[in-house]
């Protein structure tokens, strides 16, 4: 096992590795875990470039592997761990040993961020105690895949179905990002795909980071991440499928196709803005800077947050 391992800088914080302050405290630690160097090419991603020490906005710091255990072991807030794995077979066969380790050090639960592996690895997975598997699928599409990560599609639809089996139904999730060049009725179609398999969608906001192919991009308009994390909440908690909605021209969604009275109260549901995650998982400004706009909520949005929320959907769908 590698003698370090990267901690998202709020977590370190939280867990007493370093000294700083965050604007938000994390309720899961993140962890990055890397050899060499991650084999991926993600167009997004800074970890494809020669200098990455980012995921998203977020930097990663090493700490000595022993160090966060006895960290981890002393904590009492956190909810989860997660550890999110670079893409190198060292890496993924290196994985049921330090979820063993982290185990043995913290009762909170382990969720597992990886590219694909064999259905065996994701047995020894489990076994060693981890509780969620996410499969990153990112993009909406298979063009936009093959575009955007250069790798296969397919691969990544057959290790989640293999998951399935081995972590059960609603512990197997795929994060999606909003704004890689897709449309807004494919990430719907998507969402509903995956959670009629048993699969849980986690939306992300694409992030322009300096010094990747996409750093020119600019983040998703916010009105049509509402729009999703609204089709979401439909799909997910409403049992919704593509009927419930009407699209333009431009795949873009022009209407909810339920009450005004049930659209209402869905803009006034705090958890429809939150962070979508596994358990526990809030991601304090993965996606976002501190001074906004605010994609995804790592806490309840107070009552003002909910009214600017309201505001910005007006117009944005019609009927509104
Ligand atoms: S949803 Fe959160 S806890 Fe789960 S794998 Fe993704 S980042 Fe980790």
């Amino acid at each position: 096992m590698k003698s370090t391992i990267g901690v998202s800088h709020g977590s370190a914080v939280e867990l007493g590795l370093t000294r700083g302050t965050f604007a938000e405290k994390p309720t899961t630690a993140y962890l990055f875990l890397k050899d060499r160097k991650c084999s991926g090419s993600c167009a997004f991603c800074p970890q494809s470039t020669e200098a990455g020490q980012r995921i998203s906005r977020v930097d990663w710091p090493e700490f000595f592997m022993d160090d966060l255990l006895k960290a981890l072991s002393s904590n009492k807030a956190l909810k989860r761990v997660c550890v999110q794995c670079s893409n190198e077979e060292s890496v993924r066969n290196s994985l049921p040993h330090v979820i063993r380790a982290i185990r043995e050090s913290t009762e909170v639960p382990i969720s597992i961020s990886s590219s694909p592996m064999t259905q065996g690895l994701m047995h020894e997975v489990k076994g060693a105690g981890a509780d969620c598997l996410t499969i990153p699928l990112d993009c909406a599409s298979e063009g936009l895949f093959r575009a955007v990560k250069g790798s296969e599609w397919g691969d990544c639809w057959k290790a989640l179905e293999l998951a399935l089996p081995v972590f059960g139904v609603g512990n197997v999730g795929s994060h999606l990002i909003v704004g890689l060049g897709e449309e807004e009725k494919e990430v719907v179609v998507l969402m509903q795909r995956l959670w009629g398999m048993g699969i849980v969608p986690y939306l992300f906001a694409f992030t322009p980071v300096k010094g990747t192919p996409m750093e020119k991009r600019e983040a998703p308009p916010l009105v049509a991440y509402r729009r999703l994390q609204l089709a979401r909440h439909i799909i997910i908690e409403r049992g919704g499928r593509l009927d419930a909605f009407e699209f333009d021209g431009m795949g873009r969604i022009k209407r909810f196709l339920i009450a005004k009275i049930e659209f209402e109260s869905m803009i006034s549901d705090a958890g429809v803005f939150m962070t979508s995650g596994c358990p526990g998982c809030n991601r304090p400004y993965f996606n976002e800077r501190v001074s906004g706009p605010i994609f995804n909520f790592p806490r309840k949005p107070k009552a003002e947050e909910i009214s600017r929320i309201r505001g910005e959907m007006l117009g944005a769908v019609e009927g509104y």
